[in-house]
């Protein structure tokens, strides 16, 4: 057991006034007091406390120290509460900047069948994911979901809004379309497969217009060198990177390769790093570094294929699968990312080897002074909104980060990459009111983030504990267990719609 510092908060307790109340999920109080709080802050140091932390007009107004040490120089004076007052009591609980989704999709559908946008907000916020970069989705729709929530009449994370590129054939129409978007109001593009000349102009427009560039490379004639010399603001998942490392400038794919069968191109994938000269690659990344180009490498949304049982049993397809999403995750050549048809052990075996290097490359571009962030893309692969980013905590500790470091890929680097540094991200005075009340240690745990908690043993008895018990947007409070007794009645409900069973375990065919 670890007590640390907690105990000498405890007793100050006793001295806040009888105005407080607790916090009501999803009502801004004019105040709000998170006492006696453990924080992991969002720019990869470790845990400090007890802090006071107070909240007024959606900002952090103050993080008050209250260790013996600031005590004893006559700091650490707690906060009253006054009328209007709300307080959250974190005493044994830690606290982190809300988590940032740097690759989500906004789905209120899945192949045209529909699915309650609230379904995806509410578990996102019961994660504990407070921002969301949104890559790609029905365009004016995520731009009025992202307006509603921040005038607080959602309850969503924020959301920065990337819209999809598409594939302009010409110079002229590729800059007309940049210009177009950001008079739609996006905050940045999202580009999937582009020709090199087409994406040349499209960047330099971009960075005359303020907009930041996503880039999920694929297999084109682009890869991470026209990234690097063109200004790209993030690599999505990994394309682009070992092909920018392959001697022979191709991989090797055998004569009957088709990239539009997507178990051709998942399967083939699956050898892509292998065939990365390490040498080259160590350059690749290096200029990727000199450039600022990040990387949000979506580890979690390729897991099926080095494990499909794992991907396909999830414990939380049992109360909280939507079967618009469960019917999506059905292999399907129609369905993206559903492709799992003869996915064999050697696929697997293959991938497994994929992310070992992968994972180790990532780790190097770090280490060389690369941003890396944290994204799921979720609602493709097996994956569901939220739970995908918590699991993608895990394969960044996998890779072998510390877990202070993999906080801050899905805070204060994830800022960075949306260019909100100076406002999102920390535990810090003056900061944007993005904070979440975590029962448990995530350093010592990150599985202590998922909503559906985990076993303990705590003072000799087994207990249930672990997630998120409050996300606070904004200044909004919103309680994770109420949230998710929502999401599993929306889930109940659409599952009888269907004529399901209300709690069957969801195992797709
Ligand atoms: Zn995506």
């Amino acid at each position: 057991m670890h007590v640390r510092a907690i105990g000498c908060g405890l007793a100050l307790l006793a001295t806040t006034a009888a105005a407080q109340t607790t916090a009501v999920s999803g009502t801004r109080p004019a105040r709000l007091i998170i006492r006696n709080a453990t924080v992991v802050d969002g720019n990869g140091t470790p845990a400090k406390g007890p802090f006071d932390i107070v909240v007024q007009g959606g900002k952090i107004a103050q993080v008050i120290a209250l260790d013996p040490v600031a005590l004893g120089r006559g700091a650490g004076r707690r906060p009253r509460a006054e009328a209007g007052t709300a307080e959250i009591d974190a005493t044994g609980k830690y606290v982190l900047p809300g988590l940032i989704n740097a690759h989500a999709h906004l789905q209120d559908e899945r192949a045209g069948v529909s699915q309650p946008i609230d379904y995806e907000l509410k578990i996102w916020l019961a994660c504990g994911i407070t921002t969301i970069r949104d890559v790609g989705s029905d365009t004016r729709k995520a731009l009025a979901w992202r307006d509603a929530s921040a005038k607080g009449t959602l309850a969503a994370p924020r959301m920065f809004i990337y819209p999809q590129f598409g594939r302009p054939t010409n110079p002229d129409s590729a800059r007309a379309h940049v210009r177009e978007l950001k008079a739609m109001g996006a905050d940045g593009i999202k580009l999937l497969g582009i020709d090199r000349d087409i994406m040349q102009v499209m960047e330099d427009e971009a960075h005359k217009n303020g907009l930041r560039v996503a880039h999920h490379v694929g297999v084109e004639e682009t890869n991470a060198w026209d990234d690097i010399h063109f200004g790209t603001t993030s690599i999505e998942h990994w394309y682009g990177i070992p092909d920018a490392a392959i001697p022979d400038g191709v991989q090797s794919f055998p004569s009957y390769y088709n990239y539009n069968n997507e178990t051709d191109r998942f399967r083939w994938a699956g050898h892509l790093w292998r065939e990365a000269d390490p040498a080259r690659l160590s350059m690749v990344l290096d200029s990727m570094v000199a450039r600022h180009v990040a990387w949000v490498p979506t580890f979690d949304i390729y897991e099926a294929s080095r494990d499909l049982q794992r991907a396909r049993t999830q414990p939380w397809f049992t109360d909280y699968l939507h079967p618009t999403l469960e019917e999506y995750f059905r292999p399907d050549p129609a369905n993206h990312g559903s492709y799992f048809f003869g996915w064999t052990s050697t696929d697997e075996t293959y991938w497994k080897e994929n992310y070992r290097i992968w994972m180790n490359a990532v780790r190097e571009f770090e280490r060389k002074g690369g941003v890396v962030g944290a994204g799921d893309d979720a609602g493709f692969i097996y994956e569901m909104y939220g739970f995908g980013l918590l699991r993608e905590l895990e394969l960044h500790q996998e890779a072998g980060f510390n877990t202070i470091k993999v906080i801050e890929h899905a805070t204060g680097n994830n800022a960075r990459i949306l260019g909100k540094e100076t406002e999102l991200g920390r535990v810090r005075q003056g900061f944007d009111a993005d904070l979440i009340v975590v029962n448990g240690n995530p350093l010592e745990n990150l599985k202590v983030l998922y909503p559906t908690g985990v076993d303990d043993i705590k003072d000799g008895k087994a207990v249930h504990t672990g997630g998120v018990e409050w996300t606070i947007k904004d200044g909004i409070p919103y309680h994770g267990p109420t949230l998710m007794r929502e999401v599993k009645a929306m889930v109940a409900k659409a599952r009888a719609e269907r004529g399901q069973k209300a709690d069957k375990a969801s195992v797709p065919r």
